[in-house]
Order: C-alpha cells, then structure tokens, then sequence
C-alpha cells in the first residue's frame, strides 16, 4: 500500500504520486509577521513539518517553500499604532517567528521567501493576467475578473450565489463584479509602496502567494498546505490568479488543517482568544507541545486546554523514561539470530501499524497509538529482567527512536551532519546578522543586543570584528 492524502480539492482520499520522483514540491502559507504566533498557528506549522519529515522518512526527496507574508493591512496598521515602520514590525516579528519555529523543533524551510523581495515576480504575474483580459485596472489598483475563471469556486466548493453574499461584506463600487479581488492597491498616503506599470502600490495578499510558489517550485506544484480558515478566499484566488496566468493545474493536493479550538471557540486573533507559542513553549517542554498538537488527526479539531496538555505530559515521561531505560541496549544486536520472540513481533507490528497510520493522510494520532502501545510492552518486558533482552531491546530501541524522530516527540535536537540543513542554517545565522548589523547602524542596541543575547542562548557566539561581526558556535 502506498500513500494516501485526502485532497481537499477533490474531497476525497487519493493516492499520493508526486509529478516529479526526485523531488516532491510543498508550498506552506506562513505567518503574515504582525505579530507573535499563536498555538493555532504553530498546529500548522507543525503538521507541514511532519508531512515534510514523513515524506524524507519514506524515502522521497522533499523541497518545502514557506512564506512570510510581510507587507499587509495588518501589519501596516500594528506598525502604525506602536510607531515603528512596517518594516521593522515585520522583520522583528520574521525573526520572532523563526525564534519560535526552532524552540518548537521545526526544521527550517528550503527557501522561505518574503513577499517585498519578489514584487517583480507578482508584477509579470498581473500583467499576464492583464494581458489575457482576466484583470483590469482601476485608480491604480488591479483586478482580477473572477468571471473569466469557470471553475472559481472549485475549492471551497461555493456556488456563485454564496460567493457573491461573502464578497457584499466588502464592497467597492469600482469593481465590475462583487467577487473580483484585488491583486494590487493603489498606494494610500503614509504606505509603504513600490513602483508599477499602474503607479506606485503594493500587492494584495493572494498575487503574493501565487508568485512565490511558482518561482520557487514552477508552474505546478505537489502539496499546498494551509490553515482551514485559509481555504476561502486565499487558496481559491491563488488557484484562479495561477491556474488562468499558466494554463497548468497550480497544486495537485490540498491540505487543511482544522482549527486549534479553546473553551470550544477558534483560536485566533481575531476573536481575542489565543495562547501564543512562546508562551506554551514557556510552561510545557517542546516535546509535550508537540504531542499535544498532533494528538488529533490535522482535520481534525483539537481544544487546547490544560487537561490535554497534562495528559501529553504524562505520556511525554512514560515515552522518555523507556527510552532512558532502553538507551544502554542501543546497538547491542545479534547477528544470524533469526528466533522471533513475542516482543520481537511487537516491535515489528510497532513499524507497520505507524507506517499504515501515517501512510492514511498522516494519521499521527493512530502513529502514536502504535508507539505507545509498544512502550507498554517494553515496559513489561523491562520489568520481567528477561535475561535474554538485549538483543531485542536494542532493536526496540532503534524502533522507537526512529518512528519519534519522524514526529519530533522524542530528542528534538535540530538535525547535523546534513549538508542542505548546516547550509540553511549558516544563511539564517547570517541573515540575523545582518539584521542586527543594520540596527546598530541605527543605533538601535536594544535589538543588537538582544539578536547577540538569543543568539547565545542557543550556542552561537557573534564576535564583533573591524572587518564586520563573525560568529561561531560554542558548546
Ligand atoms: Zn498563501
């Protein structure tokens, strides 16, 4: 059996079969960086992280985009109450977001582009679309014609009449049609703004996605991965912006995640109910904020509240304290032994049930069911002080290490000794540094300061030099 992901598209299971073998093509929304993230927010993040380990684990080749979503309303308008640009609000939060990806043991993107460094890209975008009369210019702003596209609605699954009560929220008598959207504004007094062939304005939200996935991983990709509430009208644009300007299919799988509910209500920002990451990862160590989060399927709901977050906790210690005691075994295995025992077989049932789990659209909560399962068995065995153990311990061992490592709920240490992942690591740190260079030019040392402090925290010594500041890290 190979695997399975349920396409949101087509509402259906399907078979996963990449379009390219050597490589499979994941493109994420990121955060748009108002602001710290939220648990509901890292739900998604994680699940792309476990889509994109699972993938590696079955043997596929995996290059993940994600973006930053750095100029927008909200941003804009956060930068203007605290007084700062929103430039600076969204490369502080950029950081802040990265700062909260690691602590939860995410590993980093391939390419995490930002939306103000690919503003060319998303204006040939529009022009092709303007030159194929699928978009049309008002005042500066653009539009997109959502009636050239036949199949808009295809993904959230709306008829045109549901479209157009959703798009009478937000009306623009300017617009031919209700449901037209816009792909770029004209620039407001006081805007950050670029240059264009329509006059000085920013892209709208949806053209930026559309963009960057295309120029990061071409015209089709494999999996788009984003929250649930992203589905309408950001995916649906997405796909009808791409879809008309290449003639190509734009993803293949959809992927949605469910909603992180609190007191039963959405998390989010927007309805004032939110418990931010860094706040969780404060009170609970990574791993049992990991367990908790995929302790449901991802289309699944899942309510953060302290009893769940107990009872990952407990099941953190069981999962560690076996690890701990099986730890002295590693590597003890037996050549040419061929008899099976009881715990043998159960730690080969272990491999196949987590494979078939995370082989059914990712199921990490039947994934951990398997694990556990076996840790119970080990634990009785442990206890029997079987004097024949050590071969199949170690075996057990390799076992469980293994299949955690997949979900990062054992042993989060960022991974070595891996060429793409020590370089984008290397191009992070210097990337920092050039944000923390560009605050001192400003004079700004609290935010020099506090990049050097952090910095440390996490082993990487910044030494400040005539020639620029250089770094190392340190044990
Ligand atoms: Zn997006």
């Amino acid at each position: 059996m190979g695997m399975k992901i349920y396409n949101s598209l087509s509402r259906q299971l399907e078979d996963f079969v990449p379009l390219n073998p050597e490589q499979v093509s994941i493109y994420s929304c990121g955060p748009t960086v108002y602001d710290y993230i939220h648990m509901g927010n890292a739900r998604t993040a994680l699940v792309t992280d476990i889509i994109r380990r699972y993938l590696e684990y079955r043997g596929h080749t995996v290059k993940l985009v994600q973006n930053l979503t750095d100029i927008d309303d909200k941003i804009i308008n956060r930068a203007a109450e605290l007084g700062i640009s929103a430039k600076q609000l969204a490369m502080q939060n950029g950081e802040a977001f990265f700062e909260d990806s690691q602590r939860l043991g995410i590993y980093p993107a391939d390419v995490h582009p930002k939306a103000t460094e690919h503003i060319p890209e998303m204006i040939s975008l529009i022009q092709t679309l303007i030159e194929k009369d699928v978009a049309y210019v008002i005042d500066g702003s653009v539009y997109y014609r959502v009636n050239r596209f036949a199949e808009y609605g295809k993904l959230s699954n709306r008829k045109p009449e549901d479209l157009l009560a959703g798009a009478r929220v937000e009306i623009d008598e300017r617009k031919e049609d209700p449901r037209d959207f816009d792909m770029w504004k004209a620039a407001k007094p006081g805007e950050p703004s670029w240059q264009s062939p329509w006059g000085k304005g920013r892209p709208g939200w949806h053209i930026e996605c559309s963009a960057m996935a295309m120029k990061h991983l071409g015209t089709t990709l494999d999996i788009h991965v984003g929250g649930e509430d992203l589905r309408f009208p950001h995916h649906e644009n997405e796909i009808a912006q791409s879809e008309m300007a290449t003639g190509c299919t734009f993803a293949r799988y959809w992927v949605h995640i469910a909603f992180l509910n609190i007191d039963g209500r959405r998390m989010g920002k927007s309805e004032q109910n939110f418990i931010l990451l860094r706040d969780a990862l404060d009170n609970y160590p990574t791993e049992v904020i990991r367990h908790f989060l995929i302790s449901a399927h991802y289309r699944h709901p899942l309510d953060y509240n302290r009893e769940s977050l107990m009872k990952s906790d407990g099941a953190f210690r069981r999962l560690s304290n076996c690890l701990d005691a099986l730890k002295k075994y590693d590597g003890q295995f037996e050549e040419g032994d061929t008899t099976i025992s009881p715990l043998q077989q159960a730690v080969q049932e272990m491999k196949s049930q987590f494979i078939a789990a995370m082989d059914t659209d990712f199921n990490t909560a039947q994934a951990l069911g398997a694990i556990f399962t076996l840790v119970s068995k080990v634990n009785r065995y442990l206890s029997a002080d079987d004097e024949n153990a050590p071969p199949v311990l170690a075996q057990a061992y390799h076992a469980l290490t293994e299949t955690c490592q997949v979900l990062g709920v054992y042993d989060t240490q960022a991974r070595d000794g891996d060429g793409d992942n020590v370089e984008h690591r290397d191009h992070l740190i210097n990337l920092l540094l050039e944000i923390r260079q560009d605050a001192r030019s400003r004079k700004d040392w609290d935010t020099s300061d506090k990049i050097r402090d952090r910095l440390k925290q996490l082993n990487i010594e910044i030494q400040d030099t005539r020639e620029g500041a250089t770094w190392k890290i340190v044990s």
